[in-house]
Protein backbone atom coordinates (compact mmCIF):
# COMPACT_ATOMS: atom_id res chain seq x y z
CA UNK A 1 0.00 0.00 0.00
CA UNK A 2 1.03 3.41 -0.37
CA UNK A 3 2.06 5.37 2.12
CA UNK A 4 2.75 8.73 0.44
CA UNK A 5 1.40 10.31 -3.05
CA UNK A 6 2.65 12.83 -4.95
CA UNK A 7 0.31 15.42 -7.24
CA UNK A 8 1.82 16.40 -10.58
CA UNK A 9 -0.84 18.98 -11.40
CA UNK A 10 -2.37 22.28 -9.78
CA UNK A 11 -5.63 23.33 -8.68
CA UNK A 12 -8.60 21.92 -8.33
CA UNK A 13 -8.26 18.91 -9.20
CA UNK A 14 -4.66 18.42 -6.84
CA UNK A 15 -6.87 19.47 -4.18
CA UNK A 16 -9.51 16.67 -5.57
CA UNK A 17 -7.01 14.06 -5.31
CA UNK A 18 -5.24 15.25 -1.81
CA UNK A 19 -8.78 15.15 -0.69
CA UNK A 20 -9.06 10.86 -1.52
CA UNK A 21 -5.18 10.69 -0.08
CA UNK A 22 -6.47 12.19 2.94
CA UNK A 23 -9.43 9.78 3.62
CA UNK A 24 -7.31 7.00 2.81
CA UNK A 25 -4.77 7.91 5.27
CA UNK A 26 -2.23 8.38 2.48
CA UNK A 27 0.38 11.51 2.80
CA UNK A 28 0.45 14.30 -0.50
CA UNK A 29 3.08 15.96 -1.91
CA UNK A 30 2.38 19.28 -3.76
CA UNK A 31 4.84 20.26 -6.51
CA UNK A 32 4.13 24.33 -8.19
CA UNK A 33 5.74 26.49 -10.01
CA UNK A 34 7.04 29.56 -8.04
CA UNK A 35 3.89 31.69 -9.26
CA UNK A 36 2.05 28.69 -7.77
CA UNK A 37 3.66 29.40 -3.78
CA UNK A 38 0.57 30.50 -2.41
CA UNK A 39 -1.62 28.19 -4.27
CA UNK A 40 -4.42 26.12 -2.22
CA UNK A 41 -2.72 22.74 -3.11
CA UNK A 42 0.22 23.73 -1.59
CA UNK A 43 -1.58 24.47 1.55
CA UNK A 44 -3.13 21.62 1.62
CA UNK A 45 -0.94 19.20 0.90
CA UNK A 46 1.02 17.19 3.64
CA UNK A 47 3.96 18.29 1.82
CA UNK A 48 5.40 20.83 -1.28
CA UNK A 49 8.44 21.12 -3.42
CA UNK A 50 9.27 23.81 -5.98
CA UNK A 51 9.78 22.40 -9.25
CA UNK A 52 10.52 25.73 -11.35
CA UNK A 53 9.32 28.78 -12.84
CA UNK A 54 5.83 29.80 -13.88
CA UNK A 55 5.84 28.59 -17.30
CA UNK A 56 4.26 24.80 -17.53
CA UNK A 57 6.74 23.44 -19.60
CA UNK A 58 9.53 23.91 -16.61
CA UNK A 59 7.50 23.37 -13.98
CA UNK A 60 4.23 20.87 -14.23
CA UNK A 61 5.62 19.43 -17.42
CA UNK A 62 8.78 19.37 -16.30
CA UNK A 63 9.82 14.79 -15.95
CA UNK A 64 12.84 15.95 -13.90
CA UNK A 65 12.07 18.12 -11.33
CA UNK A 66 8.44 16.18 -10.70
CA UNK A 67 11.02 12.77 -10.18
CA UNK A 68 13.28 14.28 -8.09
CA UNK A 69 10.64 15.66 -5.99
CA UNK A 70 8.95 12.08 -5.76
CA UNK A 71 12.53 10.96 -4.83
CA UNK A 72 13.46 13.43 -2.25
CA UNK A 73 9.98 13.59 -0.36
CA UNK A 74 9.71 9.47 -0.86
CA UNK A 75 6.67 9.69 -3.00
CA UNK A 76 5.92 5.98 -3.96
CA UNK A 77 3.71 7.17 -6.44
CA UNK A 78 2.89 9.73 -8.71
CA UNK A 79 -1.16 10.73 -9.65
CA UNK A 80 -1.25 13.13 -12.91
CA UNK A 81 -4.80 14.55 -12.82
CA UNK A 82 -5.60 15.68 -16.00
CA UNK A 83 -3.98 17.79 -18.73
CA UNK A 84 -0.13 18.10 -18.81
CA UNK A 85 1.69 15.34 -18.31
CA UNK A 86 -1.24 12.69 -18.31
CA UNK A 87 -1.36 11.38 -20.83
CA UNK A 88 2.44 11.30 -21.78
CA UNK A 89 3.45 7.50 -22.17
CA UNK A 90 7.39 8.61 -22.35
CA UNK A 91 6.68 9.83 -18.49
CA UNK A 92 4.98 7.05 -17.34
CA UNK A 93 7.88 4.71 -18.32
CA UNK A 94 10.30 7.16 -16.69
CA UNK A 95 7.97 7.23 -13.20
CA UNK A 96 8.71 3.16 -13.85
CA UNK A 97 12.53 2.81 -14.49
CA UNK A 98 12.73 4.58 -11.46
CA UNK A 99 10.96 2.54 -9.15
CA UNK A 100 7.79 4.41 -8.75
CA UNK A 101 4.07 3.51 -9.68
CA UNK A 102 2.10 5.98 -11.96
CA UNK A 103 -1.60 6.09 -11.16
CA UNK A 104 -3.05 5.14 -14.21
CA UNK A 105 -2.63 3.21 -17.06
CA UNK A 106 -0.18 1.23 -18.69
CA UNK A 107 2.31 3.39 -20.78
CA UNK A 108 1.37 0.72 -23.79
CA UNK A 109 -2.23 1.93 -23.17
CA UNK A 110 -1.50 5.56 -23.55
CA UNK A 111 0.49 5.53 -26.05
CA UNK A 112 -2.74 3.84 -28.57
CA UNK A 113 -5.02 5.97 -27.14
CA UNK A 114 -2.68 9.15 -27.50
CA UNK A 115 -2.10 8.49 -31.60
CA UNK A 116 -6.03 8.53 -32.58
CA UNK A 117 -5.95 6.68 -35.90
CA UNK A 118 -4.48 3.58 -33.84
CA UNK A 119 -6.86 4.34 -31.07
CA UNK A 120 -9.67 3.64 -33.87
CA UNK A 121 -8.23 0.60 -35.43
CA UNK A 122 -7.61 -0.47 -31.71
CA UNK A 123 -11.71 0.76 -31.12
CA UNK A 124 -12.76 -1.30 -34.17
CA UNK A 125 -11.07 -4.08 -33.35
CA UNK A 126 -12.79 -4.24 -29.62
CA UNK A 127 -15.78 -4.22 -31.44
CA UNK A 128 -16.91 -0.29 -30.35
CA UNK A 129 -18.14 1.50 -33.83
CA UNK A 130 -16.46 4.38 -34.91
CA UNK A 131 -17.40 7.41 -37.42
CA UNK A 132 -16.75 6.57 -40.67
CA UNK A 133 -13.46 8.10 -42.06
CA UNK A 134 -10.25 8.09 -43.99
CA UNK A 135 -8.49 4.57 -43.61
CA UNK A 136 -5.45 5.86 -41.55
CA UNK A 137 -3.30 9.10 -42.03
CA UNK A 138 -4.14 11.51 -45.48
CA UNK A 139 -0.94 12.19 -46.47
CA UNK A 140 -1.47 14.72 -49.34
CA UNK A 141 -4.66 17.29 -50.69
CA UNK A 142 -4.91 14.53 -53.64
CA UNK A 143 -5.68 11.63 -51.00
CA UNK A 144 -8.00 14.05 -48.94
CA UNK A 145 -9.77 14.79 -52.07
CA UNK A 146 -10.41 10.83 -52.58
CA UNK A 147 -11.20 10.17 -49.04
CA UNK A 148 -13.69 13.21 -49.23
CA UNK A 149 -15.51 12.14 -52.27
CA UNK A 150 -15.61 8.64 -50.79
CA UNK A 151 -17.38 9.51 -47.40
CA UNK A 152 -19.42 12.24 -49.19
CA UNK A 153 -18.86 15.68 -47.43
CA UNK A 154 -18.97 17.49 -44.81
CA UNK A 155 -16.21 16.51 -43.77
CA UNK A 156 -13.68 17.32 -40.98
CA UNK A 157 -9.68 17.32 -40.77
CA UNK A 158 -8.27 15.93 -37.34
CA UNK A 159 -5.04 16.13 -35.69
CA UNK A 160 -3.84 12.38 -35.37
CA UNK A 161 -2.00 13.76 -32.22
CA UNK A 162 -4.75 16.16 -31.28
CA UNK A 163 -6.19 17.06 -28.61
CA UNK A 164 -8.33 20.18 -26.79
CA UNK A 165 -9.84 20.65 -29.73
CA UNK A 166 -6.88 22.02 -31.89
CA UNK A 167 -5.97 21.23 -35.01
CA UNK A 168 -9.39 20.41 -36.64
CA UNK A 169 -11.29 21.89 -39.68
CA UNK A 170 -14.59 21.53 -41.36
CA UNK A 171 -14.61 21.13 -45.08
CA UNK A 172 -18.84 21.71 -46.13
CA UNK A 173 -17.34 20.93 -49.94
CA UNK A 174 -14.77 20.22 -52.09
CA UNK A 175 -14.18 24.22 -52.58
CA UNK A 176 -13.23 24.66 -49.35
CA UNK A 177 -11.21 21.48 -48.76
CA UNK A 178 -8.22 22.47 -49.91
CA UNK A 179 -7.48 25.23 -47.36
CA UNK A 180 -9.16 23.08 -44.21
CA UNK A 181 -7.27 20.53 -44.76
CA UNK A 182 -3.63 22.96 -44.86
CA UNK A 183 -4.52 24.91 -42.06
CA UNK A 184 -5.16 21.82 -40.05
CA UNK A 185 -1.96 20.29 -40.88
CA UNK A 186 -0.12 23.39 -40.23
CA UNK A 187 -1.97 24.03 -36.71
CA UNK A 188 -1.41 20.40 -35.64
CA UNK A 189 2.64 20.74 -36.76
CA UNK A 190 2.41 23.80 -34.43
CA UNK A 191 -0.03 22.57 -31.74
CA UNK A 192 1.56 18.93 -31.48
CA UNK A 193 5.09 18.78 -33.72
CA UNK A 194 3.34 16.56 -35.42
CA UNK A 195 1.28 17.46 -39.53
CA UNK A 196 -0.33 14.03 -39.26
CA UNK A 197 -4.78 14.29 -40.06
CA UNK A 198 -6.97 12.11 -40.54
CA UNK A 199 -10.40 12.40 -41.65
CA UNK A 200 -13.63 11.70 -40.52
CA UNK A 201 -17.57 12.63 -41.94
CA UNK A 202 -18.56 15.18 -40.18
CA UNK A 203 -21.57 14.48 -38.21
CA UNK A 204 -24.51 17.38 -38.66
CA UNK A 205 -25.93 17.34 -35.50
CA UNK A 206 -24.90 14.61 -33.09
CA UNK A 207 -24.59 14.46 -28.94
CA UNK A 208 -20.74 14.02 -27.34
CA UNK A 209 -21.63 11.49 -25.40
CA UNK A 210 -18.98 9.54 -23.27
CA UNK A 211 -19.12 6.38 -21.09
CA UNK A 212 -16.76 5.77 -18.01
CA UNK A 213 -14.91 3.04 -17.88
CA UNK A 214 -12.83 1.42 -15.42
CA UNK A 215 -10.21 -1.83 -15.96
CA UNK A 216 -8.49 -4.16 -13.48
CA UNK A 217 -5.78 -4.01 -14.87
CA UNK A 218 -6.31 -7.73 -15.29
CA UNK A 219 -9.24 -8.66 -17.29
CA UNK A 220 -11.94 -6.95 -15.47
CA UNK A 221 -13.63 -3.98 -17.53
CA UNK A 222 -16.75 -2.08 -15.83
CA UNK A 223 -18.89 1.04 -16.84
CA UNK A 224 -20.47 3.85 -15.05
CA UNK A 225 -22.59 5.35 -17.49
CA UNK A 226 -22.55 7.95 -19.56
CA UNK A 227 -21.97 11.87 -19.56
CA UNK A 228 -23.91 13.62 -22.03
CA UNK A 229 -21.11 16.93 -22.47
CA UNK A 230 -22.74 18.54 -25.78
CA UNK A 231 -22.44 21.89 -24.72
CA UNK A 232 -18.89 23.01 -26.26
CA UNK A 233 -17.58 26.42 -27.11
CA UNK A 234 -14.85 26.06 -29.46
CA UNK A 235 -15.00 21.96 -28.95
CA UNK A 236 -14.04 22.69 -24.99
CA UNK A 237 -16.85 21.26 -22.63
CA UNK A 238 -18.55 23.94 -20.28
CA UNK A 239 -21.34 22.01 -19.33
CA UNK A 240 -21.82 18.38 -18.91
CA UNK A 241 -24.27 15.49 -17.03
CA UNK A 242 -25.30 12.48 -16.02
CA UNK A 243 -26.68 10.22 -17.23
CA UNK A 244 -27.57 11.81 -20.90
CA UNK A 245 -30.86 12.81 -21.11
CA UNK A 246 -31.07 11.15 -24.69
CA UNK A 247 -29.94 7.90 -23.98
CA UNK A 248 -32.51 5.22 -23.38
CA UNK A 249 -31.58 2.77 -20.24
CA UNK A 250 -31.38 0.08 -23.53
CA UNK A 251 -28.57 1.69 -25.14
CA UNK A 252 -26.83 2.55 -22.26
CA UNK A 253 -26.68 -1.31 -21.59
CA UNK A 254 -25.55 -1.53 -24.70
CA UNK A 255 -23.15 0.68 -25.69
CA UNK A 256 -21.86 0.46 -21.70
CA UNK A 257 -21.22 -3.33 -22.21
CA UNK A 258 -19.21 -3.07 -25.46
CA UNK A 259 -17.30 -0.54 -23.83
CA UNK A 260 -16.64 -2.59 -20.26
CA UNK A 261 -15.84 -5.65 -22.42
CA UNK A 262 -13.70 -4.06 -24.37
CA UNK A 263 -11.65 -2.81 -21.27
CA UNK A 264 -11.88 -6.37 -19.77
CA UNK A 265 -10.29 -7.09 -22.90
CA UNK A 266 -7.03 -4.96 -23.41
CA UNK A 267 -6.37 -5.66 -19.57
CA UNK A 268 -6.47 -1.87 -19.32
CA UNK A 269 -6.00 -0.60 -15.87
CA UNK A 270 -7.59 2.17 -13.60
CA UNK A 271 -9.95 5.22 -15.12
CA UNK A 272 -10.99 5.91 -18.80
CA UNK A 273 -13.16 7.33 -21.22
CA UNK A 274 -14.55 6.17 -24.27
CA UNK A 275 -15.49 9.67 -26.33
CA UNK A 276 -18.46 9.01 -28.61
CA UNK A 277 -20.71 11.23 -31.12
CA UNK A 278 -24.33 10.22 -30.79
CA UNK A 279 -26.99 10.64 -33.97
CA UNK A 280 -30.32 8.50 -34.31
CA UNK A 281 -29.71 6.17 -31.95
CA UNK A 282 -25.91 5.29 -32.93
CA UNK A 283 -22.62 5.95 -31.44
CA UNK A 284 -19.03 6.55 -33.32
CA UNK A 285 -16.04 6.29 -31.40
CA UNK A 286 -14.34 9.53 -31.94
CA UNK A 287 -11.34 8.18 -29.14
CA UNK A 288 -10.53 7.27 -25.69
CA UNK A 289 -9.10 9.15 -23.02
CA UNK A 290 -6.91 7.54 -20.65
CA UNK A 291 -6.82 9.95 -17.73
CA UNK A 292 -9.57 11.41 -14.89
CA UNK A 293 -11.59 13.43 -17.18
CA UNK A 294 -12.60 17.24 -15.60
CA UNK A 295 -16.37 16.45 -15.88
CA UNK A 296 -15.88 12.90 -13.81
CA UNK A 297 -17.92 14.28 -10.33
CA UNK A 298 -20.99 13.58 -12.43
CA UNK A 299 -20.32 9.92 -12.37
CA UNK A 300 -19.17 9.82 -8.64
CA UNK A 301 -22.13 11.49 -7.76
CA UNK A 302 -24.92 9.64 -9.42
CA UNK A 303 -23.25 6.21 -8.92
CA UNK A 304 -21.65 7.62 -4.98
CA UNK A 305 -18.29 6.39 -5.73
CA UNK A 306 -15.01 7.99 -5.46
CA UNK A 307 -13.18 7.16 -8.54
CA UNK A 308 -9.64 8.54 -7.67
CA UNK A 309 -9.68 6.28 -4.36
CA UNK A 310 -10.87 3.80 -7.06
CA UNK A 311 -7.91 4.96 -8.91
CA UNK A 312 -5.39 4.94 -6.23
CA UNK A 313 -6.69 1.10 -5.27
CA UNK A 314 -6.33 -0.14 -8.81
CA UNK A 315 -2.73 0.98 -8.89
CA UNK A 316 -2.00 -0.68 -5.62
CA UNK A 317 -2.82 -4.08 -7.14
CA UNK A 318 -6.35 -4.26 -5.51
CA UNK A 319 -9.45 -5.46 -7.39
CA UNK A 320 -11.92 -3.25 -8.44
CA UNK A 321 -14.13 -2.45 -5.14
CA UNK A 322 -17.87 -2.61 -7.12
CA UNK A 323 -19.21 -4.87 -9.61
CA UNK A 324 -21.17 -4.43 -12.69
CA UNK A 325 -24.13 -5.16 -10.87
CA UNK A 326 -23.44 -3.28 -7.86
CA UNK A 327 -23.69 -0.09 -9.68
CA UNK A 328 -26.75 1.49 -10.02
CA UNK A 329 -27.74 5.36 -10.90
CA UNK A 330 -29.11 7.42 -8.85
CA UNK A 331 -30.88 10.87 -9.92
CA UNK A 332 -29.48 13.05 -12.25
CA UNK A 333 -26.31 15.53 -11.43
CA UNK A 334 -24.85 18.41 -13.87
CA UNK A 335 -21.48 19.89 -13.94
CA UNK A 336 -20.21 23.58 -14.75
CA UNK A 337 -16.72 24.53 -15.83
CA UNK A 338 -16.38 28.46 -14.61
CA UNK A 339 -13.60 29.83 -16.33
CA UNK A 340 -11.45 33.11 -15.35
CA UNK A 341 -12.42 34.60 -18.77
CA UNK A 342 -14.48 38.13 -19.81
CA UNK A 343 -18.15 37.91 -21.87
CA UNK A 344 -18.78 38.12 -24.59
CA UNK A 345 -15.76 37.00 -25.96
CA UNK A 346 -14.43 34.83 -23.52
CA UNK A 347 -11.13 36.69 -23.21
CA UNK A 348 -8.68 35.24 -20.11
CA UNK A 349 -9.40 37.67 -17.33
CA UNK A 350 -6.96 36.48 -14.08
CA UNK A 351 -6.37 38.56 -11.44
CA UNK A 352 -7.12 39.17 -7.79
CA UNK A 353 -10.01 37.22 -5.97
CA UNK A 354 -11.49 39.74 -3.83
CA UNK A 355 -14.32 38.15 -2.19
CA UNK A 356 -14.82 34.19 -2.60
CA UNK A 357 -18.04 32.44 -1.85
CA UNK A 358 -18.60 28.90 -2.56
CA UNK A 359 -22.01 27.43 -2.64
CA UNK A 360 -23.57 24.87 -0.31
CA UNK A 361 -26.17 22.77 0.71
CA UNK A 362 -28.08 19.70 0.25
CA UNK A 363 -26.25 18.07 -3.19
CA UNK A 364 -23.80 20.69 -4.11
CA UNK A 365 -20.41 19.94 -4.42
CA UNK A 366 -18.11 23.24 -5.94
CA UNK A 367 -14.41 21.93 -6.32
CA UNK A 368 -12.37 24.78 -6.72
CA UNK A 369 -8.89 26.02 -5.48
CA UNK A 370 -9.90 30.17 -5.05
CA UNK A 371 -9.64 31.33 -1.86
CA UNK A 372 -10.36 35.02 -0.23
CA UNK A 373 -7.23 37.18 -1.66
CA UNK A 374 -5.77 34.71 -3.69
CA UNK A 375 -4.39 36.09 -7.08
CA UNK A 376 -5.21 33.85 -10.37
CA UNK A 377 -2.16 33.65 -12.14
CA UNK A 378 -2.14 34.46 -15.65
CA UNK A 379 0.27 31.07 -16.85
CA UNK A 380 -2.06 28.56 -16.55
CA UNK A 381 -6.11 27.40 -17.99
CA UNK A 382 -8.50 29.38 -17.00
CA UNK A 383 -10.91 26.84 -14.84
CA UNK A 384 -11.50 28.26 -11.61
CA UNK A 385 -14.23 26.37 -10.44
CA UNK A 386 -16.50 23.32 -10.95
CA UNK A 387 -19.89 23.60 -9.39
CA UNK A 388 -21.68 20.06 -9.19
CA UNK A 389 -25.44 19.35 -8.38
CA UNK A 390 -27.02 16.24 -7.95
CA UNK A 391 -31.02 15.90 -7.53
CA UNK A 392 -33.28 13.02 -7.85
CA UNK A 393 -34.08 13.78 -11.19
CA UNK A 394 -33.28 15.92 -13.91
CA UNK A 395 -35.69 18.94 -13.14
CA UNK A 396 -34.17 19.09 -9.32
CA UNK A 397 -30.45 18.94 -10.45
CA UNK A 398 -31.71 22.22 -12.23
CA UNK A 399 -33.04 24.14 -10.15
CA UNK A 400 -30.69 23.26 -7.69
CA UNK A 401 -27.91 24.64 -10.04
CA UNK A 402 -29.94 27.77 -10.42
CA UNK A 403 -30.03 27.51 -6.61
CA UNK A 404 -26.29 27.63 -6.00
CA UNK A 405 -24.93 29.52 -8.44
CA UNK A 406 -27.13 32.55 -6.99
CA UNK A 407 -25.26 31.72 -3.19
CA UNK A 408 -21.48 31.45 -5.20
CA UNK A 409 -19.61 34.93 -5.37
CA UNK A 410 -16.57 35.85 -7.24
CA UNK A 411 -15.95 39.00 -7.17
CA UNK A 412 -12.34 40.67 -8.27
CA UNK A 413 -12.66 39.05 -11.84
CA UNK A 414 -14.81 38.20 -14.58
CA UNK A 415 -16.21 34.99 -14.98
CA UNK A 416 -17.99 32.72 -16.84
CA UNK A 417 -20.86 32.27 -14.67
CA UNK A 418 -23.37 35.28 -15.96
CA UNK A 419 -23.51 32.54 -19.39
CA UNK A 420 -24.92 29.57 -16.96
CA UNK A 421 -27.68 31.98 -15.61
CA UNK A 422 -28.75 33.05 -18.53
CA UNK A 423 -28.52 29.49 -20.20
CA UNK A 424 -31.12 28.33 -17.43
CA UNK A 425 -33.68 30.78 -19.19
CA UNK A 426 -33.72 28.50 -22.30
CA UNK A 427 -36.21 26.37 -22.76
CA UNK A 428 -33.54 23.83 -24.76
CA UNK A 429 -31.90 23.63 -21.67
CA UNK A 430 -34.35 22.27 -19.66
CA UNK A 431 -36.18 19.66 -22.03
CA UNK A 432 -32.24 18.24 -22.92
CA UNK A 433 -33.11 19.01 -26.47
CA UNK A 434 -29.42 20.41 -27.60
CA UNK A 435 -26.89 18.94 -29.87
CA UNK A 436 -22.72 19.47 -29.83
CA UNK A 437 -23.26 22.82 -32.22
CA UNK A 438 -26.30 24.61 -29.93
CA UNK A 439 -24.02 26.34 -27.42
CA UNK A 440 -22.26 27.80 -30.24
CA UNK A 441 -25.24 28.89 -31.98
CA UNK A 442 -27.14 30.65 -29.06
CA UNK A 443 -23.37 32.42 -29.09
CA UNK A 444 -24.30 34.09 -32.16
CA UNK A 445 -27.80 34.72 -31.34
CA UNK A 446 -27.56 36.08 -27.89
CA UNK A 447 -23.99 38.27 -28.04
P1 LIG B 1 -10.06 16.53 -28.93
O1 LIG B 1 -9.23 15.36 -28.52
O2 LIG B 1 -9.26 17.65 -29.51
O3 LIG B 1 -11.00 16.98 -27.83
P2 LIG B 1 -12.19 14.98 -30.23
O4 LIG B 1 -11.89 14.00 -31.29
O5 LIG B 1 -12.52 14.45 -28.87
O6 LIG B 1 -10.97 16.03 -30.14
O7 LIG B 1 -13.36 15.93 -30.70
C1 LIG B 1 -13.79 17.04 -29.91
C2 LIG B 1 -15.11 17.57 -30.38
O8 LIG B 1 -15.05 17.93 -31.77
C3 LIG B 1 -16.27 16.60 -30.29
O9 LIG B 1 -16.85 16.55 -29.00
C4 LIG B 1 -17.21 17.19 -31.32
O10 LIG B 1 -17.83 18.35 -30.80
C5 LIG B 1 -16.29 17.64 -32.44
N1 LIG B 1 -16.09 16.54 -33.43
C6 LIG B 1 -15.06 15.66 -33.48
N2 LIG B 1 -15.20 14.79 -34.52
C7 LIG B 1 -16.34 15.12 -35.16
C8 LIG B 1 -17.07 14.58 -36.30
N3 LIG B 1 -16.64 13.53 -37.00
N4 LIG B 1 -18.24 15.20 -36.65
C9 LIG B 1 -18.71 16.26 -35.94
N5 LIG B 1 -18.09 16.81 -34.88
C10 LIG B 1 -16.92 16.26 -34.47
Amino acid sequence: MFDKILIANRGEIALRVIRACREMGIKSVAVHSTADADAMHVRMADESVCIGPPSGSQSYLSIPAIISAAEITGAQAIHPGYGFLSENANFVQIIEDHGLTFIGPSAAHIRIMGDKITAKETALKLGIPVVPGSDGGVPDIAAARKAAAEMGYPVIIKATAGGGGRGMKVALNEKELASAFSTARSEAKAAFGNDEVYMEKYLQKPRHIEVQVFGDGKETGVHLAERDCSLQRRHQKVFEEAPGPSITPEERARIGKICADAIGKMGYSGAGTVEFLYEDGEFYFIEMNTRLQVEHPVTEAIFGVDLVREQIRVAEGLPLSFTQDELEINGHAIEVRITAEKLPNFSPCPGKITQYHAPGGLGVRMDSALYDGYSIPPYYDSLIGKLIVHGRDRTEALARLNRALGELIIDGIDTTVPLFHALLQEQDIHTGDYGIHWLERWLEDNQ
